[in-house]
């Protein structure tokens, strides 16, 4: 999978950084891009406030794209299991 350079920062808009990034949009993909040289980051939504979804070292796996509902299991403690790019904010549009 190629990646793209993409000028990256967090909540606080500070730092910026370019960074390699990928973008897949099936977990089936991910093996893929994590054969890529350097270091790896995963990034969620971005709204951490520094630089903790920023890797100038290296590259960030946006996640943005994994956002599938996996499952549900009902009963006394229901478990529902996401791909890591839910947000419940884009959910609650559904
Ligand atoms: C307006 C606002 C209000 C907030 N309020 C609160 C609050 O009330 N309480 C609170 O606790 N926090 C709060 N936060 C902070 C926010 O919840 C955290 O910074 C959270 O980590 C952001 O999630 P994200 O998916 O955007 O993470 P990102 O900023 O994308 O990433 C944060 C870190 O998590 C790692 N990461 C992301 N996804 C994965 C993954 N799939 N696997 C492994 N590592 C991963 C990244 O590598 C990075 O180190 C607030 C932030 C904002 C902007």
């Amino acid at each position: 999978m190629r990646s793209k350079s993409l000028a990256l920062s967090g909540w606080g808009r500070f730092p910026q950084t370019k960074t390699a990034a990928f973008r897949p949009e099936r977990m089936s993909e991910v093996a893929a891009c994590l054969k890529s040289d350097g270091t790896m980051l995963a990034r969620g939504a971005g709204r951490s406030y520094g630089d903790q979804a920023l890797n100038s070292a290296g590259a960030v796996l946006l996640t943005e794209r994994l956002d599938r509902f996996l499952g549900l299991e009902t009963g006394d403690a229901p478990l529902l299991t996401v791909e890591a790019g839910v947000s419940w904010g884009r959910s609650s549009a559904c």
